[in-house]
């Protein structure tokens, strides 16, 4: 059964996107079968998986507003290796007309209850805020994945977060839990981002993932080339940190002693 796992914080530019793509793809590279879910209307996870948003047939909005089967809506080829549920500015719409619909907060979780035994893992990139498109997620997922810059206010809005969390899975999904704290575009010179990790450790103990995403410039390249960060320089740093991270999920969620994930490029 395939273990769904939103990316969310409600900030925006802390990496969900570039987590979700690269975390995908490295997750495709170990031959797991994968899904990406783009939530966010921006479609920025659509492009950076090589696939026009101004071109897809079908997006997130038909899987959550007219029902339509998953196998209907999913993009099969991307760059990454794994399949798609695209996002557009139609999924703005999505997000105005669940407002009105029955069971509004369910309608991703009943999307794809029949899908989730086809994939090992199924990603779910979130829009920067706390609208009900991030709400279905988090009722559709097994866990949270919160990617975040270590950065003043960063602790305090991670409190939020997992208030909201605790909240939702206390009305919707009572086994929603957190999957861990990703570091992101992390410095180790800055003192700062030192002394924010040391109280993340401190608060959130081995929720907080060992891999760590340094700031890489390919990270930030690599979506314009609609590709993840391994298919446009595979031995950049933030290459190697994505699979690492993937090889600290594989080993936390399927107990397996190997310390990295074997990647056939
Ligand atoms: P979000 O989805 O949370 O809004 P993004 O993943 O889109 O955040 O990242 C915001 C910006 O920062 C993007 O331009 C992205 O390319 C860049 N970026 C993300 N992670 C890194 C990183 N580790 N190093 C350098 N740039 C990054
Ligand atoms: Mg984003």
């Amino acid at each position: 059964m395939g273990k769904v796992i939103a990316i969310a914080n409600q900030k925006g530019g802390v990496g969900k996107t570039t987590t979700a793509v690269n975390l995908a793809a490295s997750m495709a590279a170990t031959k797991r079968k994968v899904l990406l879910i783009d939530l966010d209307p921006q479609g920025n996870a659509t492009m950076g998986s090589g696939v026009d948003k101004y071109e897809l047939a079908a997006s997130a909005y038909e899987l959550l507003i007219d029902e339509k089967p998953l196998s209907d809506v999913v993009v099969k080829e991307t760059t990454g290796g794994y399949h798609l549920i695209g996002a557009n500015s139609d999924v703005t719409a999505a997000e105005v007309r669940l407002m009105d619909v029955f069971a509004r907060e369910l309608r991703l979780r009943t999307a794809l209850k029949a899908y989730k035994s086809s994939y090992d893992y199924i990603f779910i990139d979130c829009p920067p805020s706390l609208n009900m498109l991030t709400v279905n997620a988090m009722a559709a997922a097994d866990s949270v994945l919160v990617p975040m810059q270590c950065e003043y206010f960063a602790l305090e809005g991670l409190t939020a977060l997992v208030d909201t969390i605790n909240k939702l899975a206390a009305v919707i999904n009572a086994d929603l839990k957190i999957e861990g704290i990703l570091r992101t575009m992390y410095d180790p010179r800055n003192r700062l981002a030192n002394d924010v990790s040391e109280q993340l450790k401190q608060h959130f103990g081995d929720k907080v993932y060992r891999a760590v995403i340094p700031r890489n410039v390919r990270l930030a390249e690599a979506p314009s080339f609609g590709s993840p960060v391994m298919y446009y320089d595979k031995s950049s740093t933030g290459a190697k940190a994505y699979l690492a991270l993937a090889g600290e999920i594989l080993r936390r969620s399927e107990k397996k002693a190997s310390s990295a994930p074997s990647v056939a490029l």
